[in-house]
């Protein structure tokens, strides 16, 4: 079945001030939907054109060799953005505004503190050069900060993404302009920390 870009789990506005409605209306209606076009049409005919989006992702030299980095790249964004979405709550949300239990201990112990775990991560963000994400994966043994370049995922490596962040240009430029670190920084206020400790609680 081909892939549709899911219905955003909250209101365009609903991360302002920090990610704004206009960045998200055209962020999730534009550049999410033109990953999934792209996508299913690099997919169609192959034997993975009914694949879930992980099995393509990890099974991408399986496709005929003109439609790998088609498919690398547009499947790759539909997976990411699909994840994205779910990392982020409205402001409004009352969920707790840093993690516990388990993840934070785990976070703690894998980074020295929560603190220095942002760190990291941040800088892994503003450290990628031109188009990518920054990402905290569970990498079979523990917790570990990464980053890709263009849409690919850590999936691809063996990895599972528990958070990650998208530093292209079009997930912040209308507010932030060049400034990715300011960007990160207010990207914190609407993470979905019980998402994340889900995801972490399934592969850890
Ligand atoms: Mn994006």
């Amino acid at each position: 079945m081909p892939f549709e870009v899911p219905p955003l789990p909250y209101d365009y506005d609903a991360l302002e001030p920090h990610i704004d409605g206009a960045t998200m209306r055209v962020h999730h209606d534009k550049h999410h939907q033109a990953y999934v076009t792209n996508a299913n049409a690099a997919l169609e005919g192959t034997d993975l054109a009914d694949a879930a989006v992980e099995d393509v992702l990890r099974n991408l030299g399986s496709l005929p060799a003109d439609r790998q980095t088609p498919v690398r790249n547009n499947a790759g964004g539909h997976y990411n953005h699909s994840l994205f979405w779910t990392w982020m709550k409205p402001v409004s949300d009352p969920a707790r505004p840093e993690p516990d239990g388990a993840l934070r201990q785990a976070l703690d112990s894998t980074f020295g503190s929560f603190d220095e775990f942002k760190a990291k991560f941040k800088a892994a963000g503003v450290g990628r050069f031109g188009s990518g994400w920054a990402w905290l994966v569970h990498d079979g043994s523990g917790l570990a900060v990464v980053s890709t370049a263009n849409q690919d995922n850590p999936i691809a490596d063996g990895q599972t993404p528990l958070l990650g962040v998208d530093v292209w240009e079009h997930a912040y430029y209308l507010k932030y302009q060049n400034r990715r670190p300011d960007y990160i920084d207010a990207w914190w206020n609407v993470v979905d920390w019980d998402a994340v400790a889900s995801g972490f609680a399934a592969a850890a």
